[in-house]
């Protein structure tokens, strides 16, 4: 049987992530599409520097349960400043594994809304691999409620 979801995150940068945890705080079944923390983990430098403070750079969930201070807890570390982009990165690996823990690494080359249906067309390359979804290259996806969806964010 086809997985069925309210709402359609694609990005799993620091937003997405924050969107996503939300939505799932909401109730809502959502899909989360892309590499986690990818242009943190690929595109930028090794050994950069963030500029904000550790406690001034958390991710956002409903609950306040997966903010950095937790993350340090968890892992045994001592917040640092100015903070290596390495812990961030681990932060917000900790953050996704915790808070969204089903983003699915395909990357999508569209996301079509029709017949009270989103149907998502896979594409794209990941790291020199072609990513193909589940399902093939078009795929009904998700059966959205739009109810839900109002009811949640109303
Ligand atoms: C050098 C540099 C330094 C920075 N330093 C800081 C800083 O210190 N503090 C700060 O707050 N911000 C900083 N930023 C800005 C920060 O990177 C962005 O604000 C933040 O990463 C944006 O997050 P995002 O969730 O929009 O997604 P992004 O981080 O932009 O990630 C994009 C996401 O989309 C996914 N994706 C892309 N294409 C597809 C597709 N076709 N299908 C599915 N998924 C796809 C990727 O896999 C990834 O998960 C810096 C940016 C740069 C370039």
């Amino acid at each position: 049987m086809r997985p069925v979801y309210d709402a359609v995150v694609v990005g799993a940068g620091p937003y997405g992530l924050s969107t996503a945890a939300h939505l799932r705080g909401r109730g809502l079944r959502v899909a989360v599409f892309g590499r986690t923390l990818e242009m943190w983990r690929d595109y930028m430098p090794t050994g950069m520097l963030l500029r904000s403070h550790w406690w001034a750079t958390n991710l956002s969930d409903p609950r306040a349960d997966h903010g950095f201070e937790r993350f340090l807890k968890a892992s045994k570390r001592n917040g640092a400043y100015p903070l290596p982009i390495e812990t961030f990165i681990e932060y917000g690996l900790w953050f996704q594994r915790n808070a969204v823990p089903d983003v699915d690494e395909t990357y999508v080359a569209s996301i079509q809304h029709r017949d009270n249906r989103f149907f998502r067309r896979a594409g794209g390359r990941a790291r020199g691999r072609e990513w193909r979804g589940r399902d093939g290259d078009r795929s009904p996806l998700l059966r959205p409620s739009t109810a839900a969806v109002r009811g949640a964010l109303g």
